[in-house]
């Protein structure tokens, strides 16, 4: 197997011995880049140089003889809402498109500190507002596994390039599936931590009561060892939870004998594809051959998770974007004669349609008059939400569902229709809402795709979400599969 190929661990033991370096390692995945982008496009920006300067700065270290730290000398990228200090962060968007954050996000302080390697920014829908990537604003990228087909969304970019080697982990973030949907779709590992467990510091706000950082990696354990080295309280965001970091790792080998999972019932209801239903069953059987107790439950205000969620996520984005307006940041349309248009024709300009329909779905749910019968509803439907799982967990230790209702669909298949668009997250919606740890891995293919298994936990307990699944990936491997890109 080509080095490229390989996992954090995995590489953390060849830098260890010597058998590569770092700099080695970092030329490889970003030739692998070069190879691949004109293909996949996941990437926006790529810092090569910055890059390999990292990569000699590691291998003085290791030369040093000082201990590797296990993320020390891997290379990685990140969703391009993640504030990178001095590197163009957009967004997906032409209102950022030369943004340069004087800053970093927490998250990105840590994995320097860490020693992790930085290639660039990925490709997003813009401001994390769809399910395919084909929200950017500047180009759509591919599903490794089928190029026609779209990599799922909005951390499109950061799936795509972790399933075509080209970083060996990524973070994204996830507001109501964008780590989880994406993953599925291009048959990675993406994990969406408890709301709280990982600071949103640097993070560009879509929705504040739903964003969430979280990693996405090509096995379970480097999931476990990526949130270990982001998780935790932080000062500069005070909706990060002072809760103890526990060591993730701890749990990865344990059995999962006796453990309890419900599978609630409105997870296959009508909307699931067949192929999908077949792996998710076949998945839920080797979970009891592994020794968990499976069991039918139900979380009956499933259904108005989808609806709730898109008049909170628009609500508080039409809030949180109001700051665009071309005097502080990025673009800002110099045509205009007075400052009102001004504002009004950068803002016209600089947001793409996707996002001006969720300003506008906002704005007037937040309006005098309709407050009370949209948007207050809305939060009373998500603490509905809320009460199902909080019920569930008092009598699972988890819960497993379908992560998408179907594969990765074609580029172009539901652009056009929003509502079939927003489906797409009919699973991964409800985990959000209700602020709760969720896992999303493959278990097999349909259509020759890949298929997302969720695991959903109890708050802060993303240990046993980690267990489950490590003990479901060892005894499948489909992690194993990669995608046939052919390099010339
Ligand atoms: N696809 C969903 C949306 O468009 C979720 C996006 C996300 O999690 N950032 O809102």
């Amino acid at each position: 197997m080509t080095v490229y190929s390989l996992t954090a661990h995995e590489l953390h033991e060849k830098l260890k011995s010597k058998e590569i370096s770092a700099r080695e390692l970092a030329r490889a995945v970003l030739d692998r880049i070069e190879q691949l982008e004109p293909k996949v496009k996941a990437y926006l920006t790529v810092t090569a140089e910055q890059a390999m300067e990292k990569a000699a700065e590691v291998d003085r270290r290791i030369a040093r003889g000082e201990e590797l730290r296990p993320l020390e000398g891997i290379p990685m990228a990140l969703k391009d809402n993640l504030c990178t200090e001095g590197i163009k962060t957009t967004c997906g968007s032409q209102i950022l498109h030369n943004f340069v954050p004087p800053y970093s996000a927490t998250v990105v302080e840590k994995l320097d500190r860490e020693g992790a390697i930085l290639l660039g920014k990925l490709n997003m829908d813009e401001f994390a507002m769809g399910s395919s990537n084909e929200n950017s604003s500047f180009y759509p990228t591919r599903n490794p596994w089928d190029l026609e087909r779209a990599p799922g969304g909005s951390s499109g970019g950061a799936a795509a390039a972790v399933a075509a080697d080209e970083a060996v982990f990524t973070l994204g973030s996830d507001t109501g599936g964008s780590i989880r949907q994406p993953a599925a779709f291009c048959g990675v590992v993406g994990l969406k931590p408890t709301y709280g467990r990982v600071s949103r510091y640097g993070l560009v706000a879509f929705a504040s009561s739903l964003d969430q950082i979280g990693p996405i990696t090509k096995d379970v354990k480097d999931c476990a060892l990526v949130l270990q080295a982001i998780a935790g309280h932080d000062d500069k965001d005070s909706t990060s939870a002072d809760v103890p970091v526990p060591d993730y790792t701890e749990v990865l080998g344990k059995d999962i004998k006796g453990m309890r999972i419900g599978i609630p019932k409105e997870y296959f209801a009508e909307g699931l594809d067949s192929g999908v239903k077949e792996k998710i069953e076949a998945a839920i059987k080797q979970l009891q051959e592994l020794g968990a107790v499976c069991e039918e439950t139900s979380l009956p205000h499933t259904e108005y998770a989808l609806p709730a969620y898109y008049l909170v996520a628009p609500a508080e984005a039409s809030s949180n974007l109001a700051r665009y307006d071309g005097v502080r940041y990025g673009f800002r349309d110099t045509e205009a004669q007075d400052v009102i248009s001004m504002f009004r024709s950068t803002r016209s300009k600089g947001f793409g349609p996707e996002v001006k329909r969720r300003i506008m779905i906002g704005t007037y749910a937040l309006s005098s008059g309709y407050y009370d019968a949209y948007y207050l509803k809305a939060l009373k439907v998500r603490t509905l939400i809320r009460r199902d799982f909080d019920r569930a967990f008092a009598k699972y230790d988890a819960i497993v569902t379908p992560t998408s209702p179907n594969v990765a669909f074609r580029i172009g298949e539901k652009i056009g229709d929003p509502l079939s668009m927003y489906l797409s997250d009919l699973y991964t919606i409800p985990v959000n809402m209700a602020g709760l740890p969720a896992i999303s891995l493959s278990c097999g293919f349909s259509e020759g795709m890949p298929v997302g298994l969720q695991i959903i936990g109890k708050p802060f307990d993303e240990s046993t979400v980690l267990q489950i699944a490590y003990q479901y990936e060892q005894s499948t491997l489909h992690h194993q599969a990669r995608p046939a890109l052919e390099v010339r």
